[in-house]
């Protein structure tokens, strides 16, 4: 139906809702009747498809060819106990594939749940109050208010629009934003572009606000349509993943390679014997490729998304996990990330005088316009008890509250006839409204940005022309709230252009110039509890903290000494200032600072570019609707769960589910244990493989005509350590020192450095124990054995024991980077179970008859046992050692790096020493002269002399804080 061409009674009227939306009872029951509100999901890969993949790899297609044609051998020659070799290397490749299958699904559902976790919510209005629905479960008819940075739900026909923009190029092509018009009636076949009263599926609110009413869902919207073409979306391996894929096709050129050298060496001792030859060496390069490398790391990974989204990180992009393991800068806004985003007025300031909130009387001509300036340009509500909204807005209305100003009574005598909506760009907010037939404008921002607007200001009930003077004390009164860590916040107005009824002012028609100042407001945001522990955690653990921010300097400085951030005032610049600075300046400049201060969001990406160009690994946070490019050029983009906007959300690597900065220092936590144990369970996984390889190629030139490993024990092997050691590796819990240590670099090989020698040195050493093993067996127990048949299989069996003992005790090793004799030995559970269930299964195969049959075990002693098992024991204090050269070399560079810093505190007392003295020549310095400063001194510190009346005043209202701050806390 083309709704569009209809007027706003007879949409609603079909589509029987209200401009009060819909009840929710009526809501439930339609999305029960037409279902969810998405498009329809690509054809899922069922589980059985993905069992019958299993035997897609080429080696494992192979095997089967191999064993089948022994099993045919053996038919043809009739000799039946040869049958017995197929079949177990059948039942082992379809264990395997059931194994690869689990895994792979246990993958995908934890992927699965994430993106349910992450799924976007939109504003309804049900029941006639604001409410935020997922947007699966909006239905046709639903009122949905839509802002700045929000993703249009649904396709919708505009009820109600204040200068909205909506940027439709996925639908229509465009890639200018298309300005939207509520109520207009448009002709039939007006063109997708040109609807102007529509909103569309998809489609990103980029400025504005509006309401409208849902017209259409799921695959009935027009992006529903043309959805088909963007069903299949790839899902997208990570660096590492891809890193290892290649890791993994080194590795598998040259297992073959070894392998065919094992099989035309065993063709060339016994020709006879060339099926045998065959087996084994497919049964070497089916265990020892690590086609499953990939897989357990997919595993890991996702396991580890799970645990972090328990702890307030949704993660939406896997490689973030990796990535969060380097990361060295964390840039981070400062409202609500860093401080709690619970604002209180505190101060108010006119007339020339800040006054506290208690003594605040709202009876001279500026009171009274700075209250109806505060309540009247606000977009926050009361509903019921609550204020909903943005906390400065919020905290507004509240105060005007407590001194008995009503925005609900307020916003019907002065109605809003027009608006130009808050961005960070201009840090402005203006509406126009009705006073008495007359527009007036009413302008609230940031101070700085609203001066340079004003050119009269009302005081002591006269409008003057605005002097350097005032603006002076202006600025002064501003400096002494921020420098108390309080948001200050401009407010201004103006008269308006002349009203016509039913007209509705966009920002072309109000103008942000010729304003009357009238006054100030101060408001507390402390910063969060737990950010200051975060903050001392990034030191320790390499990372620098760094606060971006579009408040003003002397607020964010205040809080940023108050965390520690800062060691001097030169470590602050503003957003102004960066613009001196080309690109190339920026990158050799940028690591002198710590805060930025009024920044817009096209500094924000400047920063993050001129960090990356120094080498550094970003993190950085956004919430606001400009932030997407930012946060898309970060190496890790941190969406805001609570204030953020679902278009930074949208590209957001991961998302905080508390809007918490302490959170991104515990997901970096989470992210580097969880590379640690990926790298634990490759150099398990890498030196297993090398040990069943080398001990088998060693075997084959030394012991030439004995038996060594036979196809299925060396299988056997590899099913029962790839699988759940790995898996008990990848659930280890994070070392002490994991936040002690410097970030990983990202161009560091996961098998480079240590992990490497821990692979070669696990390996060889796994080599020499099974091959003294086979050769005890081989010199001292078969001898023993009267039955030849049985005497032959007394060093294989023994070969095949300690094997398995040398590679589930490696398992311990690899669990840990220090001595395994300082940890909890029950701190990972699932370690005990793997060992458990490793050698439960050696135990059947060896003591129940027909397995042991199967796979031609001999019988051995208890004491045999011990001394196999004691043989494999050897790999624990063999690492040990190992470790303990690790823990001398580390002692070593950590006593060098003491020294350095020692050199650098020194250093750095004398450089803070300087900086005073700076400081204190700079201040003599007015606010204009800082200003025309030249760039590359942007920090030094400005004060101008206060009159003793204004600090009197300003310290009555400090008396008064708290009592306030309760009293209006409470009222929200
Ligand atoms: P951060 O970037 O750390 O989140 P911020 O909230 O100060 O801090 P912005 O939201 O970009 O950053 O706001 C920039 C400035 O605009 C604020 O410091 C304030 O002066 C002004 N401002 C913020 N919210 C409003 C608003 N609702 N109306 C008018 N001005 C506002």
């Amino acid at each position: 139906m083309s709704f569009y061409s209809k007027s706003k009674d007879e949409v609603l009227k079909t589509l029987k809702s209200s401009e009060d939306g819909l009840t929710s009872k009526e809501a439930e029951k339609r999305l029960e009747k037409n279902g969810e509100n998405k498009l329809a999901e690509g054809k899922k890969v069922s589980i059985f498809m993905k069992f019958l993949a299993q035997f897609k790899d080429v080696m494992v297609i192979v095997l089967m060819v191999a064993a089948t044609v022994s099993l045919v051998i053996a038919l043809v020659e009739n000799k039946p106990e040869d049958l017995v070799d197929a079949f177990i290397i059948y039942a082992i490749v379809l264990l395997n594939a059931i194994l690869g299958t689990v895994q792979e699904a246990k993958a995908e559902n934890a992927l699965e749940s994430l993106k349910k976790m992450s799924q976007p919510f939109a504003k309804v209005i049900r029941d006639g109050q604001i409410c935020k629905v997922k947007t699966t479960e909006i239905v046709v008819g639903d009122v949905v208010v839509l802002e700045a940075g929000d993703v249009v739900p649904a396709d919708m026909y505009l009820l109600e629009s204040a200068s909205l923009k909506c940027e439709e190029a996925s639908l229509t092509g465009e890639s200018k934003p298309a300005e939207k018009e509520a109520a207009v009636k448009l002709k039939e076949k007006t063109p997708l572009g040109d609807r102007v009263n529509m909103c569309f599926s998809s489609s990103t609110v980029v400025y504005g606000r509006g309401v409208g009413v849902v017209t259409a869902v799921a695959n009935d919207t027009e992006m529903g349509k043309i959805a088909n073409m963007l069903n299949e979306t790839e899902s997208e391996k990570t660096p590492l993943e891809i890193n290892l894929d290649k890791l993994g096709k080194v590795l598998t050129i040259i297992v073959l390679a070894i392998a065919a050298v094992l099989f035309v060496v065993n063709v060339c001792f016994d020709p006879t014997k060339v099926v045998e030859a065959f087996l084994t060496a497919v049964a070497v390069a089916v265990a020892a490729i690590p086609e499953s490398l990939a897989v357990v790391v997919t595993v890991i990974l996702s396991l580890g998304v799970t645990k972090l989204a328990r702890k307030n990180v949704i993660i939406r992009k896997l490689h973030a996990v990796e990535t969060l393991g380097c990361c060295e800068i964390i840039c981070s806004d400062k409202t609500g990330t860093i401080t709690q985003n619970k604002m209180t007025v505190m101060d108010v300031y006119y007339n020339g005088k800040i006054i506290g909130v208690e003594d605040a009387k709202i009876d001279s001509k500026e009171a009274i316009e700075l209250v109806k300036c505060m309540t009247l340009c606000n977009d926050s509500k009361k509903q019921g008890e609550n204020f909903i909204g943005d906390p400065t807005e919020t905290a507004l209305i509240a105060f005007a509250e407590s001194k008995n100003y009503i925005k609900e009574k307020l916003d019907v005598d002065y109605k809003r006839v027009g608006e130009i909506p808050f961005d960070s760009d201009r840090k402005l907010m203006t509406t126009a409204n009705l006073v008495e037939k007359n527009v007036v404008v009413y302008t609230k921002g940031a101070v700085d940005e609203l001066l340079k607007r004003c050119d009269t200001i009302s005081i002591n009930g006269e409008v003057k022309k605005i002097t350097k003077k005032h603006k002076d004390d202006i600025m002064e009164a501003s400096k002494s709230l921020g420098s108390r860590a309080l948001r200050v916040l401009g407010y201004a107005i103006s008269q308006g252009p002349k009203y016509k009824e039913g007209a509705h002012f966009t920002d072309k028609e109000l103008k942000e110039d010729n304003l009357t100042f009238v006054g100030l407001t101060g408001m507390i945001d402390p910063p969060r509890k737990e950010v200051f522990a975060a903050i001392e955690k990034c030191k320790k653990a390499g990372m620098k903290a760094i606060m971006i921010t579009g408040d003003h300097r002397d607020t964010a400085c205040a809080i940023a000494k108050e965390l520690k951030m800062i060691k001097s005032e030169k470590e602050v610049i503003e957003g102004a200032y960066l613009d001196n600075f080309t690109d190339e300046e920026l990158v050799t400049e940028i690591n002198k600072f710590r805060v930025f201060t009024r920044v817009s969001p096209e500094h924000k990406v400047r920063i993050v570019k001129a960090f990356k160009a120094n080498g550094k690994v970003v993190a950085m946070t956004g919430d606001g609707v400009n932030d997407a490019p930012s946060i898309k050029n970060a190496n890790i983009g941190i969406g805001m769960g609570i204030t953020g906007t679902e278009v930074t959300k949208e590209v957001a690597d991961m998302v905080l589910t508390d809007d918490n900065f302490a959170t991104i220092v515990v997901a970096v936590e989470e992210g580097r244990k969880i590379f640690g144990n990926i790298k634990k369970t490759i150099q398990f996984l890498l030196s297993s493989n090398a040990a069943e390889v080398l001990a088998i190629f060693f075997a084959t030139f030394f012991f030439i005509g004995e038996t060594f490993l036979i196809p299925v024990q060396i299988l056997f092997v590899n099913l029962i350590t790839d699988t759940l050691p790995a898996i008990a590796l990848g659930v280890e819990p994070a070392e002490k020192a994991v936040m002690l240590q410097p970030p990983r670099k990202q161009e560091e090989s996961i098998i480079g450095g240590r992990t490497g020698i821990n692979i070669l040195v696990g390996g060889f050493i796994q080599t020499i124990i099974v091959i003294v093993a086979y050769l005890i067996a081989h010199e001292c127990w078969t001898p023993l054995v009267a039955d030849p048949e049985m005497a032959e299989l007394v060093a294989p069996t023994a070969a095949f024991i300690s094997l398995n003992f040398v590679q589930l005790f490696h398992m311990f090793n690899s669990q840990t980077q220090s001595s395994i004799f300082t940890k909890n030995p029950f701190r990972n559970k699932l370690v005990w179970v793997a060992f458990a269930f490793g050698v439960g299964v050696v135990a059947l195969l060896e003591f129940v008859p027909f397995l042991s049959e199967a796979f031609e075990m001999a019988s051995l002693s208890f004491g045999q046992w011990a001394v196999l098992i004691g043989l494999a024991f050897a790999i624990i204090p063999t690492f040990e050692i190992l470790k303990l050269v690790y823990y001398f070399i580390d002692k070593n560079r950590a006593k060098n790096m003491i020294e350095e810093e020692v050199a650098e505190v020194a250093t750095e007392t004398i450089a803070s020493k300087i900086v005073v003295v700076e400081n204190e020549v700079a201040e003599e310095k007015t606010v204009e002269e800082v200003k025309k400063a030249p760039a590359k001194k942007p920090a030094a510190k400005t004060t101008t002399k206060t009159t003793a009346a204004k600090s009197t005043t300003a310290k009555k209202s400090t008396t008064t804080k708290k009592t306030t701050s309760t009293k209006t806390q409470k009222t929200k």
